[in-house]
């Protein structure tokens, strides 16, 4: 009899987090590191709202709430998007969660039965695809195209909808590849969705990203098109807004009552409420207009950042990289790295078992880490399936300028440094 559940194989995970202790592993031995694996903007959260927080704990405000979320921040998020989507959002249809990651798989169980199919983007956060597995539903990736900015067309939507498609899951500005889909790709998409698929299925649209926009364009959302808020799970948070991911909050509107009480009802099987003194100082940060403020400070830095990494990984023989219109990741094809290197012979010569764990990618990513001390991550990070002619990485800009430019030199060394990549994979050691 095995120990543990036959489902919980089925989880897969997200590798950001798992590259942490090899990162201390080579700090340990007094080399420096230039994290750009990281998903967390590097500012601190905003004075005044951590003045609230610590105020609000001071009040004793520190006791079980209510597990949908406070009204006050339930009030602000719907204000939020009522104003910044033009929508109908009444704070009953809105629930509080620890992040904008617990509603992924909670919409999964929620919404999905096993066979059911759920459509993503990929590259795209692993979780959409971790889950799809776990609760018995098939995964449908949808390849985004680096020719078109990695954002998706209402074509691309359309070839992969079935009979059996309940979910839908969007995500622009996109992790990880900083994508953002234009007004009349939304549209199309929209379109596509209310043509074929009944009222039933859902579209998760994860907008955690919706102010790290460049080049002054405004964030644009599926929800906002006739007959999109009956079927649109809309969801954000404090985590990359207010540069907070500790805080652990995040936050959903759902089409009906009767959906968010499910979810209210999930939250207290799972964890009961979310912490009242950090939904408080969300709350203010919805409210207050120093946000405007601390989140411009925070673009212009991204921006800058953007402009500086793309124009030097292009310059590097073998790297192509997309300019992205949001969020803080670039995501370089490195294919031509991958050949100048001798990776893809590299590949096949490795056993067949070291083979199925690793990647060309990821062996550009250990050896990057590794030999040149940059923290990357590789594609299959994003969504495994159909990806085996693919070959990125996603590197963050949530770090400054300065690492950023040491990033891109070391970077370029390594892209011609062919006979240390011999080297790093005879050694047979950290292949993935
Ligand atoms: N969605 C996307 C697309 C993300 O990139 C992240 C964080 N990396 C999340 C959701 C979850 O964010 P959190 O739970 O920290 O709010």
């Amino acid at each position: 009899m095995a120990v543990l559940s036959t489902r919980i194989g089925l989880l897969d995970t997200e590798n950001a987090f798992k590259i942490g202790p090899k990162i201390r592993a080579i700090e340990d031995q007094g080399k420096k590191v230039i994290k750009c694996n990281l998903g967390e903007p590097d500012f601190p959260v905003p004075g005044f709202i951590k003045e609230e927080v610590k105020r609000q704990i001071d009040l004793d405000n520190t006791h079980y709430c209510d597990p949908q979320g406070i009204l006050s921040l339930r009030n602000a998020v719907a204000r939020h998007f009522q104003t910044t989507r033009g929508i109908d959002a009444d704070p009953r249809r809105v629930v509080v969660f620890p992040g904008g990651k617990p509603p992924i798989g909670l919409s999964q169980e929620a919404y999905c039965n096993p066979g059911d199919e759920v459509i993503y983007p990929s590259p795209g956060y692993p979780i959409y695809e971790s889950f799809t597995r776990y609760v018995g539903a098939k995964p449908v990736p949808v390849h985004l195209k680096e020719e078109s900015g990695f954002t998706l067309s209402g074509d691309d939507i359309s070839a992969a909808i079935t009979p059996r498609t309940r979910m839908i899951f969007l995500n622009f500005p996109s992790n990880p590849t900083g994508g953002v889909a234009s007004r009349q790709q939304l549209h199309d998409i929209a379109n596509v969705i209310k043509q074929k698929c009944s009222p039933e299925v859902r579209v998760y649209s994860d907008e955690v990203y919706e102010h790290i926009i460049f080049d002054g364009a405004r964030h644009e959302s599926i929800i906002t098109f006739p007959g999109m808020a009956e079927r649109t799970v809309l969801v954000s948070g404090a985590s990359k807004s207010f540069s907070w991911t500790g805080g652990r909050i995040g936050w959903a509107l759902f089409p009906t009552i009767e959906e968010a009480e499910i979810f209210k009802n999930l939250n207290i099987n799972y964890f009961s409420c979310v912490s009242p003194y950090n939904q408080e100082g969300a709350r203010l940060g919805l409210e207050s207009p120093l946000a405007k403020d601390a989140i411009r400070e925070m673009v212009v830095a991204f921006q800058e950042r953007r402009d500086f990494i793309v124009e030097g990984l292009s310059s590097i023989p073998g790297i192509r990289c997309q300019k992205p219109g949001g969020a803080f990741y670039v995501f370089p094809n490195v294919r031509g790295m991958c050949e100048r290197l001798g990776v893809f012979d590299a590949y096949k010569s490795l056993p067949v078992d070291v083979r199925k764990l690793t990647t060309p990618s990821t062996l550009v990513q250990m050896f990057l880490l590794f030999d040149y001390q940059v923290a990357t991550m590789d594609r299959k990070s994003f969504g495994r399936i159909g990806t085996e002619d693919m070959h990125f990485l996603r590197i963050s800009i949530a770090t400054d300028l300065d690492s950023l430019k040491e990033a891109v030199a070391r970077i370029a060394q390594a892209a011609s440094d062919e006979s240390g990549f011999a080297r790093f994979v005879k050694s047979g050691e950290n292949l993935y």
